[in-house]
Order: C-alpha cells, then sequence, then structure tokens
C-alpha cells in the first residue's frame, strides 16, 4: 500500500511494504505493483 505523508513542506508517497519514498504518486504506485517486501522488516 502507498501511503502519502508530508516531510519538509513536500508531498511524499511512501511504500508501506518496504518504507521506499517517492516524491510522485505514480512511481510509488509502480513501485509497489513489483515490490516483493513481504512486510515492514523493521516491525519484525
Ligand atoms: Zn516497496
Amino acid at each position: 500500500m502507498v501511503v502519502q505523508t508530508e516531510r519538509d513542506d513536500m508531498t511524499w508517497f511512501r511504500c508501506e511494504a518496504c518504507g521506499l519514498m517517492f516524491d510522485d504518486r505514480e512511481e510509488a504506485t509502480k513501485h509497489e505493483d513489483n515490490c516483493d517486501a513481504e512486510g515492514p522488516s523493521y516491525i519484525q
């Protein structure tokens, strides 16, 4: 899932699965389609 977040007066889009940040929603969505992370590793 892509989550929207604001930082430094900018809107970022973060891949919830792996934590990667994108400044473009399309990029984030495209990444998410290819993301093979099974879950945020920092939770485990
Ligand atoms: Zn990802």
